[in-house]
């Protein structure tokens, strides 16, 4: 399993499938890719990277960001409905997660009795809802969201979550799963080690358990702790490989 993601000037809908092959060797039961690129593009499918390919059938031309998972199934037969990337009720919020949302199910209780519509039987959709219902019912933007939602959540993660409607901003978070952003020159790359962008940058920020970041188009990184909000200088690593 594994999840990358890119924003920056290149086309990002080749860095991600490449990145997707790169992270094959973790093992994955599915694949799945969303790029915004004036609208969202979503493709994904049970089997191999290649399936994927496949079906996007170069549906999917240009984007200047994207996200895209490789699945190993932990609550939810692998199948089309149950890969990754999944979408709020809204359409709005997009989000990959690796790891296990252990409270999922007294979540989903509370979720279903607000209006809220699942479609999957993952856990990883119940935590896309829940930030999306910590927005509207708080008024919060996406990065608050992520914090609030994430601190009311027990298990292990590494998520990235993007809104159709800013297409300048990724939302990543880390608890037990890894998660690695490679910093290039105006463009961020996101995976589960480094190897995905190896080739574009030599710069990593290997977020910490407990740890988010934000990061905006043409901007500086911005590192949170989840539990207190506090922010975080960031260590840049120098990578030698
Ligand atoms: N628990 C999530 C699911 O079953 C994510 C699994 C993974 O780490 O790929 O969909």
């Amino acid at each position: 399993c594994g999840i990358v993601g890119y924003l920056g000037n290149k086309n990002a809908v080749p860095v991600i499938v490449n990145g997707l092959r790169r992270l094959e060797y973790r093992g994955y039961d599915s694949a799945g890719i969303a790029v915004l690129n004036g609208k969202l593009s979503l493709v994904k499918c049970k089997g191999k990277v290649s399936d994927l390919e496949a079906k996007m059938n170069n549906s999917i031309e240009e984007a200047s960001i994207g996200i895209g998972h490789t699945r190993w199934a932990t609550h939810g037969e692998p199948n089309d409905t149950n890969a990754h990337p999944h979408t709020s009720n809204s359409g709005d919020l997009v989000l990959i997660h690796n790891g296990i949302i252990e409270n999922y199910s007294s979540i989903k209780k509370a979720l279903t009795q607000r209006g809220y519509v699942f479609h999957s039987d993952t856990d990883t959709e119940v935590l896309v809802n829940l930030i999306e219902d910590v927005m509207k019912s708080e008024g919060v933007h996406l990065a608050k969201a992520v914090r609030i939602a994430l601190n009311q959540v027990i298990g292990a993660y590494a998520i990235a979550v993007i809104d159709q409607n800013n297409s300048d901003q990724i939302v990543v978070a880390k608890k037990g799963s890894p998660l690695v952003v490679g910093v290039g020159e105006g463009e961020y790359f996101i995976a589960s080690d480094a190897t995905p962008f190896l080739e574009f940058t030599k710069k990593a920020i290997y977020l910490e358990d407990d740890e988010m970041a934000i990061i905006n188009r043409g901007q500086e990184i911005e590192v949170l702790s989840i539990p207190d909000n506090r922010t975080i200088d960031p260590y840049v690593h120098q990578l030698e490989m």
